[in-house]
Formats: C-alpha cells, sequence, structure tokens
C-alpha cells in the first residue's frame, strides 16, 4: 500500500502548493482522501483520474472537500465525450445536510455513499490481533469495502462533523488518518497498532487551549502515536505560518521515535 502526499496545508495552502488531499493505492485500488483546494491539479501529476475507484471525504470544510467539484467535472466531461464509462464511488458524511444534498446530487459523476448509512462493525472483533492486546472496550465503526481495502470509519471531535478513518489491506497493513479531530478515546482505539499513522498538527502545544475540543497540537498527535504503539508518523494539516520543524520537534518529544511532515508530492510506502 501506498499513500501519496498531493497536499497538506490548512485552511489555507502555501504558494503553489495544495491543501488536504493524499492519494491511497495498493495492486486493486486506487483511492483519493480528501480532496482540499489544489488538490486535484496534484492528482493529475500522478495518476489519470479516470483510475479512481473511490473518493473519501471525511468532513466538509473547504480544505478538505473543495476539489470535489473538480473532479465532478472532469468526469461529467470524460463520461459525456466517451472517455469514461464507469462513475466513481464516493464516500461522504451526511451533515450539515445541504451540503451532502448537493454532493449526493452530482449523479452523473459519482456512485454516493452516505458514510452513515454504512453497517457498522464492532471492533476489535473485526481486527483480530491488530489492536493493542489488553485492552477491552469495543468500538464501533462504519464499515466498507473498496476492493481489497476495508474502510473504518469513527466520528471525529471538531467543529463539524464527520470521520476519520482506519484504511486496511487485509490483516496486515493498515493507514489510520486523523482528519480534524481533538483526541477521543473511540480514536486511539481504532488507530491501534497501525503501521502508519497520519495524523494533523494544527498548532503547537501552546496553542492547546485554541484547539481544545477541536484539533490536535502536534504533541497530541505525538502522545496518540506512542499510546496506539503506531510504527510510524507523519504529520500533516499544518497552519501555514508555523515552522514545520517545530510542529515536528514537539511530536517527537511526544512519541519518543522519529516523526516524519508531510511533503506534497511524496511518496510513502507501507510499511
Ligand atoms: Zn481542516
Ligand atoms: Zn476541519
Amino acid at each position: 500500500m501506498q499513500l501519496t502526499v498531493l497536499g497538506c496545508w490548512a485552511p489555507y495552502p502555501r504558494p503553489g502548493e495544495a491543501c488536504s488531499g493524499y492519494l491511497v493505492k495498493n495492486e486493486s485500488t486506487v483511492m483519493m482522501l480528501e480532496a482540499g483546494h489544489g488538490s486535484f491539479a496534484r492528482l493529475t501529476k500522478h495518476i489519470d483520474y479516470r483510475q479512481l475507484d473511490g473518493v473519501v471525504i471525511t468532513h466538509y470544510h473547504p480544505d478538505h472537500y473543495a476539489d470535489i467539484h473538480c473532479l465532478r467535472h472532469a468526469i461529467e466531461g470524460a463520461r459525456r465525450d466517451g472517455r469514461m464509462e464507469n462513475k466513481i464511488k464516493l464516500f461522504i458524511p451526511p451533515k450539515p445536510s445541504e451540503i451532502y444534498r448537493e454532493l449526493a446530487g452530482f449523479t452523473k459523476a459519482f456512485d454516493v455513499v452516505n458514510i452513515a448509512e454504512l453497517p457498522t462493525s464492532e471492533l476489535p472483533a473485526a481486527l483480530p490481533g491488530e489492536l493493542t492486546p489488553g485492552s477491552s472496550s469495543s468500538v464501533s465503526a462504519k464499515t466498507a469495502q473498496l476492493n481489497e481495502l476495508t474502510l473504518y470509519f469513527i466520528p471525529i471531535l471538531h467543529i463539524l462533523p464527520g470521520y476519520a478513518v482506519r484504511i486496511s489491506q487485509g490483516k496486515q497493513l493498515s493507514l489510520f488518518f486523523s482528519s480534524d479531530t481533538a483526541p477521543t478515546p473511540e480514536i486511539s482505539r481504532v488507530a491501534s497498532n497501525v503501521d502508519l499513522l497520519l495524523c494533523e498538527a494544527s498548532g503547537l502545544n501552546k496553542d492547546a487551549d485554541k484547539m481544545a475540543g477541536l484539533h490536535m497540537t502536534s504533541r497530541q498527535a505525538g502522545e496518540l502515536a506512542r499510546q496506539v504503539r503506531a510504527a510510524r508518523l507523519i504529520l500533516t494539516h499544518f497552519w501555514p505560518e508555523y515552522n514545520v520543524d517545530d510542529l515536528l520537534a514537539e511530536a517527537g518529544e511526544a512519541f519518543g521515535s522519529a516523526v516524519s511532515a508531510a511533503e506534497q508530492d511524496k511518496i510513502y510506502t507501507l510499511p
């Protein structure tokens, strides 16, 4: 499984760069995770958008979904011209309902899946051997299959409702993407023992009060990685005014291990 960073800035990008957008690929599946400002153009540097099997939008802040409109028009044009037959599966949250209704209306481009209506799996039963040994509480996640990838959606604690997502390939490889969220016990459970934790680091520890209940600081990202025993931590969702090295230093101190910062166009191979 490979993760390609299309954009890592929020809520606006640095010059020539993009907001939240990632490409998750394995041998059978190509998935776009988030479609923030500028991410569609970056995507087309790496793949032909017609190769996409699915797109996941975690919540409706523009830095996570604005470019879904670009993808919609590209697909509609390709299907109109006979360059593309299929539609692309689009996983989206149901609220705010006016935005959901707008996106759910793009039926010429997408097969829309309301994440809230997916079947529920009780974890850890669905992930034997992957979660932290000794933890007894179970947690439910909305679950979907995209070819060989299994997606587990868990609610975030943020300004808007939405989902963090664990992406697993069999029982071997897993990636957890925090989306935008304050720490929650459910996120710690579902992120357990991931091979790669892609976690927002929206502020420095000095900003913790401003972030409370909304976002994670870099230190909290490091603490989460240590708590869930993540094999690897990549920070993302950077406020453009920060020095990313400062965020890395705080996260590394809390994690107790090496931490990377998401870099646009960089490809990370799991494990
Ligand atoms: Zn954001
Ligand atoms: Zn947000």
